[in-house]
Parts: C-alpha cells; sequence; structure tokens
C-alpha cells in the first residue's frame, strides 16, 4: 500500500516518490525490490564513493564499504569528500555523509587493505556471511563493485568472487584520467579479471608496466563521475532487471567514444577457482537449456 501511496503522487516531499516514478513509467517492475539488495563497494576513492553516494540515494538496502586509506586534501579534485573530513578513515567519512542523506540505508564500514591474507579473510567472509534479508538468510551479497585504482587489488576481488561464485563489476580510469571502463563478471560465464585483464584488452598495454613508481596519477571529478554513473546504472539494471547491463563498456572522453565487448572466459586462466567455475558452467548447459 506505501507502493501506492508514493506513486499516486507526481511530486512531494518523499526522495522516492521521483525513483518509483520509475515503476509507473514501465522502465521497472517492481523498484521496492532495491531496499533487498546488498551491494559491497572496494575502493571508496575517486569511484567508488560516489558510486556509493548514487546507491544511497537510490535507496539500496545495504552497502559494505572496503578501503584502507584515509581522506587527504588531495582527493579534494573529486567529487563526495569534504576538506573538513581530512585525517577521517574513507570508509568512516562516507559512513557519516551516507547515513545523514538517507538513514534508511544498513552501512557497513570495513577500514582493511583486502590484499594481505587476514584482511582477505573478513572480506570474503564478510561477503558470503551477512545477509540482512529476512526472507534469504545468509545469503550474501547481491553485487560486489571493484572500484580500486591498482592490479594488486582487483586480483583479490577476482579471488573473492571467482572462489564464493560471486558475481562482480570491475571499473577503471586511466591514469592519464581521459578514459576508462566498466565490466561485468559472471564467474565461468565470463571473462574473469586473471582470463584478460580490461586495460590489456583495451590498449594492449598491461596495467603492472603503466605504473609507474613516484609518478603522480592525473585525475579529474569528469571522468571518475562519469564511470561512476555507467557504474551504478549497470548495477541498477542488473538488480532490477530492467535494459541490458553491459557486459564490457570503455569511456574515452577525448572522442567520446563508448566501445563494448563480450569476453568468453579463457580455458587456460592461470586462476584456479576460475577454472572450476568454467567447469561448472559447461556441466550446467542441458539445464539452462531446458530452462530457456
Ligand atoms: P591517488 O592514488 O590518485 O592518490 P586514490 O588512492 O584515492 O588516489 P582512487 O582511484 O581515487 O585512488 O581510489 C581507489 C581507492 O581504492 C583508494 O581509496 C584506495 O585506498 C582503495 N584501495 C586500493 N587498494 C586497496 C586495497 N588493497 N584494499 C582496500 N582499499 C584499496
Ligand atoms: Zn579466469
Amino acid at each position: 500500500t506505501k507502493v501506492k501511496d508514493m506513486s499516486a503522487e507526481v511530486v512531494d516531499s518523499n526522495p522516492y516518490s521521483r525513483l518509483m516514478a520509475l515503476q509507473r513509467m514501465g522502465i521497472v517492475q517492481n523498484y521496492e525490490r532495491i531496499r533487498e539488495f546488498s551491494v559491497a563497494i572496494v575502493g571508496i576513492g575517486g569511484v567508488g564513493s560516489v558510486a556509493a553516494e548514487m546507491l544511497t540515494r537510490c535507496g539500496i538496502g545495504r552497502l559494505l564499504l572496503y578501503d584502507y586509506d584515509k581522506v587527504e586534501l588531495a582527493n579534494m579534485n573529486r567529487l563526495f569528500f569534504r576538506p573538513d573530513q581530512v585525517g577521517m578513515t574513507k570508509t568512516d567519512a562516507a559512513v557519516q555523509t551516507l547515513s545523514e542523506i538517507n538513514p534508511d540505508v544498513v552501512l557497513e564500514s570495513y577500514t582493511m587493505n583486502i590484499t594481505t591474507v587476514q584482511d582477505f579473510e573478513t572480506f570474503m567472509s564478510s561477503l558470503k556471511n551477512k545477509s540482512f534479508r529476512p526472507s534469504k538468510p545468509g545469503s550474501g551479497v547481491d553485487l560486489v563493485l571493484s572500484c580500486v585504482d591498482n592490479y594488486e587489488a582487483r586480483m583479490a576481488v577476482n579471488q573473492a568472487c571467482n572462489e564464493l561464485n560471486q558475481t562482480w563489476m570491475e571499473s577503471g580510469v586511466s591514469e592519464d584520467a581521459v578514459s576508462g571502463h566498466i565490466q561485468l563478471l559472471i564467474p565461468g560465464e565470463t571473462a574473469c579479471f586473471a582470463c584478460a585483464p580490461p586495460l590489456v584488452v583495451a590498449s594492449g598495454v598491461d596495467e603492472r608496466t603503466l605504473k609507474r613508481e613516484g609518478v603522480c596519477a592525473a585525475s579529474l571529478p569528469t571522468t571518475m563521475g562519469v564511470v561512476a554513473g555507467l557504474l551504478v546504472q549497470n548495477t541498477l539494471k542488473f538488480l532490477l532487471k530492467f535494459g541490458d547491463v553491459s557486459p564490457y563498456l570503455g569511456y574515452n572522453s577525448l572522442k567520446d567514444y563508448f566501445p563494448t565487448m563480450e569476453m568468453r572466459p579463457n580455458p587456460q586462466c592461470s586462476n584456479a577457482a576460475c577454472l572450476e567455475r568454467q567447469k561448472e558452467y559447461i556441466l550446467a548447459k542441458p539445464s539452462r537449456d531446458a530452462a530457456a
């Protein structure tokens, strides 16, 4: 009944009425479902913090936020963090701002480096164990968003998601700040990050050789905002089942060019969990065909 009341109003003071209008206009079948979903965001920097704010304003049920860093003045050329938050951990500063924007969202702050052995374990168990959804206890998170800026952290997210059979989305912005990408990774079904890292695919350059020590990377709030927007738009499509979720979407800001492509898993992938998921996916094919 609450749903009906909200969608009947054209404009009222409730921020949800504008979101519920998506349902009235036939874009989304059941917008209210947004409150049932849990999303984990790894890396609360230029892309992750903005993605977290967007999901908070959309009324997501629960956000799990992971980052080891503190807010610095040097981050002020990006969106989201404020000068008075300098010195706070990014996860705590994010919880402070997001809980003010929308107190209905359940926020969990994990100040940790997911590439360390101990924190990786905590990361894994936080993804799978806790679910706030009463109807599906222990079902874990619905989606993981990787918003980190380095190869090792992406490989750690890839490892966790391959082991847990957890769908995730990867995002990245180039060191020269003028291009970016998002990618959907479904273990066994699409290429994992170890099958073919997107930067290598997109530009022929290996990210490990691209990161130069001591060289200050460029960054723009515009490119990071666009990538965060693409990431969350595809997150909403994935969770609420509308439109098409992009398997890979690039963003070249100099040409305003958005390349897309699909990437199959690599049968020679170096990641053992990826190979297991690939086997399961092939074995499940007959029942998939029957269901179709
Ligand atoms: P810059 O490196 O340009 O100063 P940044 O470190 O804030 O900026 P962003 O691209 O804005 O980089 O954000 C990436 C975020 O991912 C950072 O906040 C960083 O702390 C976080 N991050 C990177 N690696 C890890 C990791 N292993 N565990 C947790 N968080 C990570
Ligand atoms: Zn793989």
